[in-house]
């Protein structure tokens, strides 16, 4: 069910701009009110927030706008430096795409990225809310993009009762309803700051909202219950090994990941495949394209989105010749390791010997 606000669709809207006025953020890739706000800026930074907070994207974006101050120049970079400089920001698909994109801007539309929502769908990496982001935010067009920040503001400003996901269509109409024709793209960082400094998940601040007199969530009490969540289901946990080859003169085997898939294109340290079950430590060291492999004490965790890891480490000489590349071990800072691998790499410098 989907209450409405006490007061005219308006309402809210001129009520958030208000308040933006007085209380907005200072973003790096945010321009100052009045101004108009680069869209190579905005790209940049709506594909490294997808999953990614604004704290950790602040530094990441700073140091891309160093090496590359226009898409020109990060589309004239090679596809390994930007994987190296995304580092730590995961999801290196998003790293591949941007670079594609780039390369499109750069290539096929003079560097200037569109203005309109259809146009900014035909890029590589850019889906419907990044698409509705850059429209709204870079060229003021009455785009309704919906990030958590907005859902959250949304479902509580209309008390929607349905769960997620199913409710996230009828919580983008929503949103879609309140846009207004004036400075939209104000109107969806208002919505977007609101929700990151007032409606927060857990305790929203509703005795400071401006928004307070509209929200059937307030009203009806409880408003940190919404939007509304199914239980959230156990991560599985995967298991695996990695095998730590050594060429028997100070280097390591790395190999690249498939271009497809969970870290799709980053260097690797070797590893089998990563299942759920037991251990099958016969089967990896039978396996193990090492000569006398021996585990290493531990193991190495880590967390995906959808699952729990946990490797060892065989190490040993390399079996006949691997294909890959030999990394010394003092240059693994030359190659975009994913984290899971640095925690690999430092496991077995600490364990191997
Ligand atoms: Fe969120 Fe409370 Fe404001 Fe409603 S009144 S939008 S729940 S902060």
């Amino acid at each position: 069910m989907v209450r409405q606000p006490a007061q005219q669709m308006t309402r809210p809207s001129a009520k958030l701009l208000k308040w933006y006025d007085r209380h907005r953020r200072v973003l790096p890739w945010r321009a100052a009110p009045g101004d108009r706000a680069d869209p190579y800026h905005v790209w940049l930074s709506e594909i490294m927030l997808q999953q990614t907070t604004v704290a950790t994207v602040g530094r990441y974006f700073a140091e891309f706008l160093e090496k590359w101050p226009t898409v020109n120049d990060l589309a004239a970079a090679k596809l390994d430096e930007v994987l190296h400089a995304w580092q730590g920001l995961g999801y290196y698909a998003r790293a591949r795409n941007l670079h594609k994109c780039a390369r499109v801007v750069a290539g096929e539309l003079n560097g200037a990225f569109p203005g309109t929502e259809a146009q900014l769908l035909k890029l590589p990496g850019v889906g419907p809310y990044t698409a509705g982001a850059i429209a709204a935010i870079a060229f003021n067009r009455p785009a309704s993009p919906v990030d958590g920040n907005i859902e959250r503001v949304v479902a509580r400003l209309f008390a929607v009762d349905e769960e997620l996901p199913a409710a996230k269509s009828r919580i983008r109409e929503l949103a879609r309803g309140l846009t207004p024709k004036k400075r939209p793209g104000d109107h969806v960082q208002a919505a977007m700051d609101l929700g990151a400094t007032v409606c927060t998940p857990k305790k929203p601040a509703c005795a400071i909202c401006p928004l307070s007199a509209d929200c059937a969530a307030f009203a009806a009490g409880e408003p940190e219950t919404y939007p509304r969540k199914p239980p959230k289901a156990e991560r599985p946990t995967r298991r695996g090994y990695a095998y730590w080859i050594s060429d028997g003169n100070g280097s390591i085997l790395l190999r690249r990941r498939a271009e497809e898939g969970l870290l799709g294109g980053m260097m690797e340290v070797p590893s089998s495949i990563w299942e759920e079950g037991d251990w099958q430590s016969d089967k990896a060291l039978a396996a193990a394209p090492l000569r006398a492999p021996r585990e290493l004490p531990g193991m190495v965790r880590h967390t995906f989105t959808h699952f729990h890891l946990e490797l060892r480490v065989l190490a040993g000489r390399s079996k006949g010749k691997p294909d890959g590349v030999w990394c010394p071990v003092d240059r693994f800072g030359d190659h975009a390791l994913p984290t899971v691998m640095k925690k690999v790499v430092r496991h077995a410098l600490n364990h191997a010997g």
